[in-house]
């Protein structure tokens, strides 16, 4: 099949979203010819929150050919090895655990951990908390790079923490110099042609701004997708109770760790991201559980940020997705296209995948049904996957006080697969199998779903423990400890910032 002439992309809306839309589509087409225009309302502004990455981000500017030199220190970024979660298990010695992004010598030490995971599932009583099995989660705890000298050639995925407003700042300084074209208005009308095309979009200044495809990067609003195509809304809320957020920032960190934090909180978790020039604080929660102000109240207290002059922000977050992100010749990609919640930072993920993945359909299959059909439902099943693995977080919460962490311990709205998933941990099935089976697109690994179960100490029940032992023998943990100590020494300091320091 001949391929489609490089399309010209309209992207309405400014946030990371449409600047990361823009960027990528315009790396992929600009060359050949295509054109890509940005319109945004500076009145209206961003959202300005979502400063944590996955190491899709990494990917992201490699793609784009921006070193790490040239964005990091502009953004405030500094690296990110993973997630600490902490309180959300009221089990002795289960009280705080780390999610790491993988890396190569993870690969020696995982199948350790899966085997102890599979001794403790049967009531042995042995080391399962992967602080201790993954490197990522040693050289946070030291405050280490995730770049080793040269002579360990061992690197970890790592993601980065960044603040939201600069990086949109910076792409879009970066797209202008390489031609994408930026236009400041108000989007106030979107008139469809006879097939149910986007035709145009309509600025308040008069201008009319035609395109072959339309980005839908307008934020909570869905001003294309949903607003002029109608485009169908599926909500979380029925298994994700958070719908709000206060926001808080506070000081440089002085200790810095290359980690976001993840603390439970009354009705929700709080997190703590450090960026070079301050620390990002937020709670995210449930508006059917805590007030606004007793929200912020909590979270000044957790923070020690007392100090009223320091304003906090409230925002609103709606749970969901669409149900197809292309529709007719509109995607949506960011907070239009849908949300699922912060915990694990793959708002961004997800839109540069989708940016990927409509530009790998378009380009086999321009506007066929076919192609566009694939790629909605690939899109919408990592949505799910990466809801469900969100949502076992809530429903595995081993804490006892207060209705919000038991409505979430007792919530009975599971999709079937996120049930069938915990029925294979607690009856001792192979997860690798299950999530293979269950989870095709791979979203979670099954060390990232071990992790989440052995991370909080939710093992089978007393009654239901498998006597007879599995042949696996425990792993050697002093051996284990030698080896990743031998591992840290090859990584400096992250100090704070990364390549600048
Ligand atoms: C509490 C919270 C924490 C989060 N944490 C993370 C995280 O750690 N990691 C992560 O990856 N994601 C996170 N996210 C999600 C992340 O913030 C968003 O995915 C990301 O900022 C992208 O937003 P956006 O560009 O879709 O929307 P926005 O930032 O809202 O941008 C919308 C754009 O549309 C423009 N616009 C709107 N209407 C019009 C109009 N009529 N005409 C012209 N322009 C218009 C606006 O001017 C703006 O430029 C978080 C979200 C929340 C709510």
């Amino acid at each position: 099949m001949s391929e489609p002439t490089p399309p010209h992309v309209v992207v309405l809306g400014g946030g990371s979203a449409g600047w990361i839309t823009a960027s990528l589509l315009h790396r992929r087409w600009g060359e050949r010819g295509g054109r890509v225009t940005v319109v945004e309302d500076p009145a209206t502004g961003i959202i300005g929150v979502g400063e944590g990455s996955t190491p899709q981000l990494k990917a992201l500017f490699d793609y784009l050919g921006i070193a790490e030199r040239d964005w990091m220190v502009r953004c405030d970024a500094t690296y990110k090895l993973g997630i600490r979660f902490t309180g959300w298990s009221e089990r002795p010695g289960f009280e705080s655990y780390f999610h790491p992004f993988p890396g190569p010598v993870d690969l020696h030490s995982e199948p350790a951990f899966l085997r102890n995971c599979a001794l403790a599932r049967r009531a042995f009583d042995v080391a399962c908390l992967p602080d201790r099995f993954f490197l990522s989660a040693r050289l946070a705890e030291l405050g280490r790079s995730p770049h080793p000298s040269e002579n360990f050639p061992f690197a970890p995925s790592y993601g980065y923490h960044f603040d939201a407003y600069k990086l949109g700042a910076f792409l879009k300084e970066w797209g202008a110099a390489r031609g994408i074209e930026h236009v400041a208005a108000k989007v106030t009308g979107v008139p469809l042609d006879q097939d149910g095309n986007v035709a145009a979009l309509l600025c308040d200044d008069g201008r009319r701004l035609d395109g072959d495809i339309f980005v839908d990067c307008s934020g909570f609003r869905a001003i294309i997708a949903e607003g002029a195509l109608g485009a169908r809304y599926r909500s979380f809320d029925d298994n994700l109770f958070n719908d709000r957020a206060v926001v808080l920032p506070g000081p440089r960190p002085q200790d810095f760790r290359p980690q976001t934090e993840s603390v439970a909180m009354s009705a929700g978790w709080r997190w703590s991201i450090p960026l070079t020039g301050r620390t990002g604080n937020g709670y995210v929660y449930s508006s059917r559980h805590i007030s606004d102000e007793d929200a912020e109240r909590e979270l000044r207290e957790a923070t020690g940020l007392r100090d009223p002059a320091a304003e906090a922000r409230f925002l609103k977050m709606r749970v969901g997705r669409l149900e197809t992100s292309w529709t007719a010749n509109c995607l949506a990609a960011g907070l239009s296209q849908g949300f699922i919640e912060p915990l694990e930072a793959t708002a961004l993920h997800i839109v540069i995948a989708t940016a990927t993945e409509f530009a790998d359909a378009y380009e086999e299959g321009g506007f066929s049904a076919k192609y566009r059909d694939r790629f909605n439902d690939q899109i919408a099943e990592r949505y799910d996957a990466i809801r469900d693995y969100i949502v076992a977080h809530y429903r595995l919460n081993q804490r006892s006080d207060g209705s919000y962490w038991r409505e979430n311990a007792e919530n009975s709205k599971l999709s079937d697969r996120l049930k069938a998933m915990m029925t294979a941990w607690f009856t001792h099935k192979d997860i690798g199998a299950a999530n293979v089976e269950l989870y095709p697109v791979q979203a979670y690994s099954s060390a990232s779903w071990h992790c989440l179960f052995a991370g909080y100490g939710s093992f089978p029940p007393q009654e239901k423990f498998v006597t007879c032992p599995p042949q696996a023998q425990p792993a050697e943990m002093s051996r284990l400890d030698a080896m990743m100590k031998a591992c840290t020494i090859n990584f400096p300091s992250a100090g704070i910032g990364g390549p600048a320091d």
